[in-house]
């Protein structure tokens, strides 16, 4: 237990010790009202199990809800995990009651497994623990992670509940106050990507430095622009020599990168026997490459090969090989030497690191530079980092200010893993989010 000082203020938790110490105290107490809902509810089975009760147990929910001024539905929820931990997640209940993970990380481990069998669900829980420490990872990077193990230890169930998944896209606009309205939706996420990238480019492409709007105001409007059928953001600077009056012409790039992977390459066992088969069965995409047994969105996670099919024959869509080797690249001992980065290079780069490699920055690596770990050194390039894949690594803006300023240091460990050293000496390893690093391994 950590001192709690007085008045609450806070200012007792003055070092990252006790920071990991009031986790591991509420997690524990987490811990304790699952199991107590749950040790309430199976008593009450038990004891009704042979009686006339329609349902044994069934107004044990409501009971607890009353007693705890809690949600039915988070009841419910206390009671499935409970016999999840149970009987399929044991590697999490031992974390859990450990406190090293907390309630919001056990339920994105039980939520992102429960349409898998049991079996499965072992499997893949084995692997994500396997994988090292997880105590730190959020729930965004942890479900990320887990996202890809899935995709590779359950591939079937995967593309199976990825093409329900999609029979279910909406959009709804629901009416608030002050004129305003909600608008949501659920869309496959290479769509939503698409969308996003759009409005993102319009909000920067559109309008010159002197547009007052905010980015999520121009985000606003331009989703509305598509809509309307103008299809750009009108400036808002006021003047008439404005740069971005008359639209800038060209094609423009494509909006979304996906990332596949070779058959080759694979995922998990049987990934090269059906990479060969969607490979011939797709040849009228007339690329020569074999298809991939499996794609992969930046930053998101991974596509079911139905949805990577689609995607290739998407002009919106760039497809970034995994293994992708430009025949004009100069060879890797020259390039090395060199500061520029071939677009090979920087493609591979990219495709492996799928977002900023500082911890638990999402920002995708489409939007990152790309960094030489140890510093190219341009009076004398043999002495300096080189520019080779094992001293590159995406870093967005910020954070590669960070590094440059010395707010923190980071050393590769070989394989793409990346070793972030903080000021105060604590350590942070950050893994590439891309399907080779998953693919291999594990
Ligand atoms: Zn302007
Ligand atoms: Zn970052």
């Amino acid at each position: 237990m950590f001192e709690t000082g007085g008045g609450g203020s806070g200012n007792e938790l003055v070092d990252v010790a006790g920071l990991a110490e009031s986790k591991r105290v509420l997690a524990c107490a987490e811990y304790r009202q699952i199991r107590v809902i749950g040790g309430f509810h199976a008593a009450r089975v038990a004891a009704e199990a042979s009686g006339s009760v329609g349902i044994p147990g069934e107004s044990a929910a409501n009971e607890v809800s009353l007693a705890l001024g809690m949600s039915e539905g988070r009841v419910w929820f206390a009671i499935t995990l409970c016999e999840d931990l149970d009987t399929r997640l044991p590697l999490t209940d031992t974390a859990f009651s450990a406190g090293e993970l907390d309630l919001a990380q056990v339920r994105t481990i039980h939520h992102l497994l429960q349409n898998l069998s049991d079996e499965k669900a072992r499997i893949v829980e084995a692997a994500l623990f396997a994988r090292g420490p997880i105590d730190r990872l959020p729930p965004a990077r942890l479900s990320g992670r887990l996202r890809r193990l899935v995709a590779r230890y359950d591939r079937d169930g995967f593309a199976e509940r990825s093409a329900r998944a999609k029979q279910e896209r909406y959009i709804s606009v629901k009416q608030c106050d002050d004129g305003m309205a909600f608008l949501s939706g659920e869309l496959p996420s290479l769509d939503a990507a698409t969308i996003w990238n759009r409005l993102k480019e319009m909000a920067i492409g559109d309008v010159c430095a002197g547009d007052g709007r905010s980015m999520p105001q121009r985000h606003a409007d331009a989703l509305v622009a598509l809509a309307d059928g103008s299809g750009r953001l009108t400036c808002g600077c006021g003047r008439n020599d404005c740069a971005t009056a008359i639209p800038a012409t060209g094609k423009r790039g494509p909006l979304v990168q996906i990332v596949v992977s070779d058959g080759s390459i694979g995922f998990g066992a049987s990934a090269s026997a059906s990479a060969s088969a969607s490979a011939s069965a797709s040849a009228s995409s007339g690329s020569s490459a074999t298809i991939p047994s499996i794609g992969f969105l930046p930053g998101v996670g991974p596509l079911d090969p139905e949805t990577v099919r689609e995607a290739i024959a998407h002009s919106a869509t760039q497809r970034i090989h995994v293994s992708a080797v430009d025949p004009v690249e100069p060879a890797p001992d020259i390039a090395a030497l060199r500061y520029r980065i071939p677009r090979a290079l920087a493609d591979r780069i990219r495709a492996r690191d799928g977002v900023c490699r500082f911890p638990h920055c999402p920002v995708p690596a489409t939007s990152c530079d790309i960094d030489h770990t140890t510093p190219f050194d341009h009076a004398n390039p043999s002495e300096g980092g080189r520019t080779e894949e094992a001293n590159l690594a995406c870093l967005c803006r910020r954070h590669h200010r960070w590094k440059t300023q010395g707010r923190m240091t980071v050393r590769q460990l070989g394989d793409g893993l990346l070793r972030w050293t903080m000021s105060d000496g604590q350590a942070y390893d950050t893994e590439p989010d891309s399907p080779t690093f998953w693919a291999a391994g594990a």
